[in-house]
Protein backbone atom coordinates (compact mmCIF):
# COMPACT_ATOMS: atom_id res chain seq x y z
CA UNK A 1 0.00 0.00 0.00
CA UNK A 2 1.18 3.59 -0.82
CA UNK A 3 1.97 5.94 2.09
CA UNK A 4 0.22 8.77 2.47
CA UNK A 5 2.33 11.11 1.80
CA UNK A 6 3.32 9.24 -1.71
CA UNK A 7 0.01 9.39 -2.43
CA UNK A 8 -0.24 13.35 -1.92
CA UNK A 9 2.80 13.60 -4.06
CA UNK A 10 1.39 11.30 -6.55
CA UNK A 11 -1.86 13.61 -6.97
CA UNK A 12 -0.03 16.86 -7.15
CA UNK A 13 2.41 14.99 -9.99
CA UNK A 14 -1.34 14.35 -12.06
CA UNK A 15 -2.37 17.67 -11.10
CA UNK A 16 0.73 19.13 -13.07
CA UNK A 17 0.52 16.61 -15.77
CA UNK A 18 -1.22 17.83 -18.58
CA UNK A 19 0.53 21.40 -18.79
CA UNK A 20 2.55 21.83 -22.47
CA UNK A 21 4.19 24.73 -21.91
CA UNK A 22 7.64 25.51 -22.06
CA UNK A 23 10.06 23.91 -24.15
CA UNK A 24 13.04 21.33 -23.83
CA UNK A 25 16.46 23.62 -24.48
CA UNK A 26 18.58 23.35 -27.01
CA UNK A 27 21.59 22.77 -24.67
CA UNK A 28 19.68 19.94 -22.97
CA UNK A 29 17.89 18.54 -26.58
CA UNK A 30 21.56 17.12 -28.00
CA UNK A 31 21.00 14.47 -25.18
CA UNK A 32 19.18 11.77 -26.91
CA UNK A 33 15.94 10.17 -25.18
CA UNK A 34 14.72 13.08 -23.35
CA UNK A 35 10.80 12.84 -23.51
CA UNK A 36 8.93 15.76 -22.68
CA UNK A 37 6.61 14.21 -20.88
CA UNK A 38 8.85 13.07 -18.17
CA UNK A 39 7.84 14.06 -14.95
CA UNK A 40 9.58 13.51 -10.98
CA UNK A 41 8.44 14.59 -7.56
CA UNK A 42 10.88 13.32 -4.85
CA UNK A 43 11.08 14.14 -0.80
CA UNK A 44 13.89 13.12 1.39
CA UNK A 45 13.03 14.13 5.02
CA UNK A 46 15.85 14.90 7.53
CA UNK A 47 15.69 11.40 8.74
CA UNK A 48 16.33 9.74 5.95
CA UNK A 49 13.00 8.98 4.10
CA UNK A 50 12.63 9.37 0.49
CA UNK A 51 9.11 9.70 -0.83
CA UNK A 52 9.35 9.31 -4.96
CA UNK A 53 6.91 9.73 -7.45
CA UNK A 54 6.63 9.48 -11.49
CA UNK A 55 9.92 9.28 -13.23
CA UNK A 56 11.97 9.67 -10.02
CA UNK A 57 14.48 7.66 -11.66
CA UNK A 58 14.84 8.69 -14.78
CA UNK A 59 18.69 10.04 -15.05
CA UNK A 60 19.42 13.91 -16.74
CA UNK A 61 22.39 15.99 -16.46
CA UNK A 62 22.77 18.63 -13.49
CA UNK A 63 23.53 21.35 -15.24
CA UNK A 64 23.06 24.78 -13.14
CA UNK A 65 22.50 22.66 -10.20
CA UNK A 66 25.93 21.40 -10.02
CA UNK A 67 26.21 25.19 -8.79
CA UNK A 68 25.46 25.27 -5.59
CA UNK A 69 27.13 22.41 -4.57
CA UNK A 70 30.48 23.11 -6.47
CA UNK A 71 30.48 26.88 -4.34
CA UNK A 72 30.12 24.96 -1.18
CA UNK A 73 33.99 22.43 -2.12
CA UNK A 74 35.26 26.02 -3.32
CA UNK A 75 34.51 27.94 0.17
CA UNK A 76 35.64 25.04 1.94
CA UNK A 77 38.83 24.49 -0.31
CA UNK A 78 39.55 28.25 -0.84
CA UNK A 79 38.46 30.05 1.90
CA UNK A 80 35.24 32.30 2.41
CA UNK A 81 37.65 35.02 2.28
CA UNK A 82 38.81 34.39 -0.61
CA UNK A 83 36.26 33.00 -2.79
CA UNK A 84 34.01 36.49 -1.62
CA UNK A 85 36.98 38.48 -2.97
CA UNK A 86 36.95 36.75 -6.23
CA UNK A 87 32.49 36.01 -6.15
CA UNK A 88 30.12 38.15 -5.00
CA UNK A 89 26.53 37.90 -3.26
CA UNK A 90 24.55 39.95 -5.35
CA UNK A 91 21.42 38.88 -7.47
CA UNK A 92 22.17 40.13 -11.19
CA UNK A 93 18.74 40.74 -12.43
CA UNK A 94 20.17 38.98 -16.18
CA UNK A 95 20.06 35.94 -17.95
CA UNK A 96 22.33 33.36 -16.30
CA UNK A 97 24.34 33.47 -19.05
CA UNK A 98 24.77 36.86 -19.22
CA UNK A 99 28.31 38.36 -20.06
CA UNK A 100 28.83 40.86 -17.52
CA UNK A 101 30.90 42.04 -14.04
CA UNK A 102 29.45 43.90 -10.99
CA UNK A 103 30.95 47.11 -11.94
CA UNK A 104 31.92 48.44 -8.38
CA UNK A 105 34.39 45.31 -7.65
CA UNK A 106 34.89 43.65 -11.39
CA UNK A 107 33.66 40.31 -9.74
CA UNK A 108 30.94 37.74 -10.76
CA UNK A 109 27.61 39.09 -9.05
CA UNK A 110 27.17 35.88 -7.60
CA UNK A 111 27.86 31.73 -8.15
CA UNK A 112 24.45 30.71 -8.92
CA UNK A 113 24.69 32.01 -12.71
CA UNK A 114 28.05 30.85 -15.04
CA UNK A 115 30.28 33.76 -14.25
CA UNK A 116 30.39 32.72 -11.11
CA UNK A 117 29.73 29.29 -11.38
CA UNK A 118 32.83 29.19 -13.69
CA UNK A 119 35.28 30.44 -11.52
CA UNK A 120 33.87 28.75 -8.49
CA UNK A 121 34.29 25.80 -10.29
CA UNK A 122 38.56 26.77 -10.12
CA UNK A 123 38.62 27.24 -6.66
CA UNK A 124 38.07 23.50 -6.45
CA UNK A 125 41.31 21.87 -5.07
CA UNK A 126 42.68 19.70 -7.72
CA UNK A 127 46.18 19.25 -9.82
CA UNK A 128 44.78 20.34 -13.52
CA UNK A 129 41.31 20.07 -15.50
CA UNK A 130 40.96 15.99 -14.19
CA UNK A 131 41.81 16.12 -10.89
CA UNK A 132 39.02 18.98 -10.47
CA UNK A 133 36.45 17.64 -12.07
CA UNK A 134 36.57 13.80 -10.22
CA UNK A 135 36.97 15.91 -7.27
CA UNK A 136 33.96 17.35 -7.80
CA UNK A 137 32.65 14.26 -9.17
CA UNK A 138 33.57 11.97 -5.89
CA UNK A 139 31.89 14.90 -3.37
CA UNK A 140 28.64 15.07 -5.53
CA UNK A 141 28.36 11.41 -5.01
CA UNK A 142 28.98 11.29 -1.16
CA UNK A 143 26.12 14.05 -1.53
CA UNK A 144 23.85 11.93 -3.66
CA UNK A 145 25.31 8.20 -1.44
CA UNK A 146 25.92 6.84 -5.16
CA UNK A 147 28.31 6.69 -7.67
CA UNK A 148 27.41 9.39 -10.08
CA UNK A 149 28.90 9.76 -13.73
CA UNK A 150 29.41 12.07 -16.24
CA UNK A 151 26.63 11.86 -18.37
CA UNK A 152 27.53 12.31 -22.68
CA UNK A 153 26.67 15.39 -23.90
CA UNK A 154 27.63 17.65 -26.22
CA UNK A 155 27.30 21.45 -25.20
CA UNK A 156 25.99 24.35 -27.41
CA UNK A 157 26.71 27.02 -25.08
CA UNK A 158 30.87 26.30 -24.61
CA UNK A 159 31.44 29.61 -26.97
CA UNK A 160 29.03 31.97 -24.88
CA UNK A 161 30.65 30.62 -22.10
CA UNK A 162 34.11 30.80 -23.10
CA UNK A 163 33.03 34.47 -23.79
CA UNK A 164 33.09 34.54 -19.95
CA UNK A 165 35.73 33.05 -19.28
CA UNK A 166 38.24 34.95 -20.93
CA UNK A 167 36.02 37.92 -19.49
CA UNK A 168 36.85 36.46 -15.93
CA UNK A 169 40.45 36.11 -17.31
CA UNK A 170 41.01 39.81 -18.51
CA UNK A 171 39.44 40.90 -14.76
CA UNK A 172 41.78 38.85 -12.49
CA UNK A 173 38.88 36.77 -11.41
CA UNK A 174 40.44 33.26 -12.81
CA UNK A 175 43.78 32.03 -11.78
CA UNK A 176 44.03 29.34 -14.61
CA UNK A 177 43.21 28.95 -18.14
CA UNK A 178 39.90 30.56 -18.99
CA UNK A 179 39.64 27.46 -21.64
CA UNK A 180 40.56 24.84 -19.04
CA UNK A 181 38.68 26.59 -16.38
CA UNK A 182 35.41 26.27 -18.81
CA UNK A 183 36.60 23.03 -19.95
CA UNK A 184 35.63 21.88 -16.57
CA UNK A 185 32.24 23.72 -15.96
CA UNK A 186 31.23 22.03 -18.72
CA UNK A 187 32.16 18.71 -17.73
CA UNK A 188 30.64 19.74 -13.87
CA UNK A 189 27.32 19.95 -15.51
CA UNK A 190 27.48 16.84 -17.18
CA UNK A 191 27.03 14.38 -14.04
CA UNK A 192 24.22 12.74 -14.70
CA UNK A 193 21.24 12.70 -11.74
CA UNK A 194 17.83 11.58 -11.11
CA UNK A 195 15.56 13.57 -9.02
CA UNK A 196 15.53 10.66 -6.25
CA UNK A 197 19.57 11.82 -6.22
CA UNK A 198 18.84 15.60 -6.48
CA UNK A 199 15.97 15.00 -2.84
CA UNK A 200 18.88 13.19 -1.33
CA UNK A 201 21.59 16.21 -2.26
CA UNK A 202 19.61 18.36 -0.99
CA UNK A 203 18.45 16.74 2.33
CA UNK A 204 22.40 16.85 3.52
CA UNK A 205 21.58 20.55 3.09
CA UNK A 206 18.47 19.96 5.02
CA UNK A 207 20.67 18.56 7.69
CA UNK A 208 23.14 21.46 7.86
CA UNK A 209 25.51 19.12 5.82
CA UNK A 210 25.04 15.79 7.74
CA UNK A 211 24.10 13.48 5.41
CA UNK A 212 20.95 12.06 6.77
CA UNK A 213 21.50 8.35 5.30
CA UNK A 214 24.68 8.09 6.41
CA UNK A 215 25.46 9.83 9.26
CA UNK A 216 28.88 11.74 7.75
CA UNK A 217 29.85 15.61 7.82
CA UNK A 218 30.02 16.13 4.64
CA UNK A 219 29.87 20.10 5.03
CA UNK A 220 30.59 22.87 7.74
CA UNK A 221 27.34 24.28 8.75
CA UNK A 222 28.53 27.54 8.15
CA UNK A 223 29.27 26.65 4.48
CA UNK A 224 25.24 25.08 4.21
CA UNK A 225 24.14 28.44 5.77
CA UNK A 226 25.71 30.78 2.96
CA UNK A 227 24.72 28.71 0.12
CA UNK A 228 21.34 28.33 0.92
CA UNK A 229 21.51 31.98 1.49
CA UNK A 230 22.67 32.33 -2.14
CA UNK A 231 20.35 30.10 -3.43
CA UNK A 232 17.32 31.73 -1.83
CA UNK A 233 18.22 35.14 -3.59
CA UNK A 234 19.88 34.01 -6.85
CA UNK A 235 18.81 30.25 -7.87
CA UNK A 236 16.37 30.90 -9.87
CA UNK A 237 18.26 33.18 -12.17
CA UNK A 238 16.11 36.49 -12.61
CA UNK A 239 12.62 34.85 -11.59
CA UNK A 240 14.04 34.53 -7.53
CA UNK A 241 12.23 37.21 -7.04
CA UNK A 242 8.88 35.49 -8.41
CA UNK A 243 10.35 32.10 -7.03
CA UNK A 244 10.80 33.60 -3.27
CA UNK A 245 7.38 35.17 -3.16
CA UNK A 246 5.55 32.45 -4.10
CA UNK A 247 7.48 29.52 -2.75
CA UNK A 248 9.96 30.96 -0.39
CA UNK A 249 11.96 27.91 -0.34
CA UNK A 250 15.83 28.35 -1.21
CA UNK A 251 16.51 26.37 -4.35
CA UNK A 252 18.68 25.86 -7.31
CA UNK A 253 17.36 25.29 -11.19
CA UNK A 254 19.21 23.59 -13.90
CA UNK A 255 17.91 23.90 -18.11
CA UNK A 256 17.91 20.36 -18.07
CA UNK A 257 14.61 20.68 -16.59
CA UNK A 258 15.82 19.78 -12.50
CA UNK A 259 14.88 21.92 -9.17
CA UNK A 260 16.14 21.38 -6.18
CA UNK A 261 15.06 22.85 -2.49
CA UNK A 262 15.80 22.92 0.00
CA UNK A 263 13.84 23.00 3.37
CA UNK A 264 16.30 23.59 6.60
CA UNK A 265 15.88 21.47 9.03
CA UNK A 266 13.12 19.56 7.43
CA UNK A 267 13.24 18.38 3.83
CA UNK A 268 15.58 18.23 1.30
CA UNK A 269 12.91 18.56 -2.21
CA UNK A 270 13.68 18.08 -6.13
CA UNK A 271 11.59 17.79 -9.63
CA UNK A 272 12.24 16.69 -13.18
CA UNK A 273 10.22 17.79 -16.05
CA UNK A 274 12.56 18.96 -19.38
CA UNK A 275 10.27 21.89 -20.50
CA UNK A 276 11.71 25.07 -19.45
CA UNK A 277 11.01 28.67 -19.25
CA UNK A 278 12.18 31.65 -21.15
CA UNK A 279 14.51 32.06 -18.26
CA UNK A 280 15.57 28.29 -17.88
CA UNK A 281 13.40 27.14 -15.22
CA UNK A 282 11.21 24.20 -15.54
CA UNK A 283 7.68 24.97 -15.62
CA UNK A 284 6.04 22.41 -14.30
CA UNK A 285 8.87 22.18 -11.75
CA UNK A 286 7.90 25.52 -10.74
CA UNK A 287 4.13 24.51 -10.69
CA UNK A 288 4.95 21.39 -8.22
CA UNK A 289 7.11 23.50 -6.12
CA UNK A 290 3.93 25.56 -6.12
CA UNK A 291 1.32 23.51 -5.24
CA UNK A 292 3.48 22.22 -2.19
CA UNK A 293 4.88 24.78 -0.64
CA UNK A 294 1.02 26.04 -1.06
CA UNK A 295 -0.76 22.58 0.36
CA UNK A 296 1.46 21.89 2.73
CA UNK A 297 2.37 25.02 4.14
CA UNK A 298 6.66 24.96 3.66
CA UNK A 299 6.72 28.68 2.55
CA UNK A 300 9.66 30.12 4.83
CA UNK A 301 8.46 33.23 5.88
CA UNK A 302 5.55 30.85 7.46
CA UNK A 303 7.43 28.33 9.11
CA UNK A 304 6.10 27.72 12.60
N1 LIG B 1 25.60 23.99 -19.28
C1 LIG B 1 24.72 25.14 -19.23
C2 LIG B 1 25.52 26.43 -19.41
O1 LIG B 1 26.56 26.57 -18.87
C3 LIG B 1 24.02 25.16 -17.89
C4 LIG B 1 23.10 26.32 -17.78
C5 LIG B 1 21.87 26.09 -16.95
O2 LIG B 1 21.58 24.98 -16.47
N2 LIG B 1 21.10 27.13 -16.83
O3 LIG B 1 25.10 27.33 -20.13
Amino acid sequence: MQSPVAEYLETIVNRCKSDRTGEISPASAKNTGIDADQLALAITTVDGATYAVGDADVHFPIESMAKPLTYALAIHDAGPTEVHKKIGVEPSGDNFNEIALEESTGRPFNAMINAGAIAAHTYVDGDGENDRTERIRQHFSKLADKALQFADTEDDTTHRNLAIGHMLKAADVLEIDPQEAVRGYTRQCAVSVSTRDLAIIASVYANRGVHPLTGERLLEPDIVRHVLSVMATCGMYNATGDWITSVGIPAKSGISGGIFGVLPGQLGIAVYSPLVDSRGNSVRGVELFEHLSRDVGLHLMEAS
